[in-house]
């Protein structure tokens, strides 16, 4: 059954998100790394608005590696949880200039090696810009995902794995990207807008109209 319903609600999420783009900006693979870590907690507008300062003064990973911490700080402050993020993103530079030849890799295991990069930065990474099949499980694909039956799993390693069982490869990351773009504009945490999305004849968790 859930097979059968994860054919049809990708079928019918092509049609509705015919082009699931990512919407933190980003020119290269290194941009999207950096900009997916400062966007923990964080929304991709936020983001967007910071980061064209933030590689219009340091553009690739040497140097930022190299800039002085507190004036990182200051450019990604709006992006909350400032410090951390600062952090990260320097000791992800680093990394990526000291074991990576300055490069963004294009394996799992070698993307969840570097700081502030976990699983789904690593799939989004993979799909986005390596063309690479890779299930990005973020809070709005785990809720989507329960949602309709997918997975009973809050783990977002569990749904991923839940997922990877039931669509097809090739669709890993675009399926996975129009599911989050579900979840943020229809599918929302507190009151879904059921009424007007296209799953509802076959989600087991659509809201009774009233
Ligand atoms: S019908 Fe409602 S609960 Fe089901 S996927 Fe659509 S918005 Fe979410």
């Amino acid at each position: 059954m859930s097979k059968k319903r994860a054919s049809e609600v990708l079928k019918r999420l092509e049609v509705s998100i015919p082009d699931p783009k990512v919407e933190l900006k980003h020119t290269s693979p290194f941009e999207l790394v950096i900009a997916t870590i400062l966007s923990a907690q964080c929304t991709d507008e936020r983001v967007n608005q910071v980061t064209p300062v933030l590689f219009g003064r340091w553009p690739d990973p040497e140097s930022l590696a190299g800039a002085p911490v507190d004036e990182v700080e200051e450019v990604v402050r709006p992006t909350g949880f400032y410090r951390n993020k600062a952090k990260s993103i320097q000791a992800c530079s680093r990394q990526l200039v000291e074991r990576f030849g300055s490069q963004v890799p294009q394996t799992m295991e070698d993307l969840v090696s570097l700081s502030g990069v976990g699983r789904k930065t690593a799939n989004l990474i993979l799909g986005e810009c390596f063309g690479k099949p890779g299930i990005i499980v973020d809070t709005h694909v785990g809720r989507v995902s329960r949602r309709l039956h997918l997975t009973d799993k809050e783990d977002p390693e569990e749904v991923e794995t839940d997922l990877q069982q039931l669509l097809p490869k090739k669709n890993w990351s675009a399926g996975s990207s129009r599911l989050l773009l579900h979840g943020r504009y229809v599918c929302l945490a507190k009151k879904p807008r059921c009424p007007d999305c296209c799953l509802a004849s076959l989600c087991p968790s659509v809201l009774p109209m009233v």
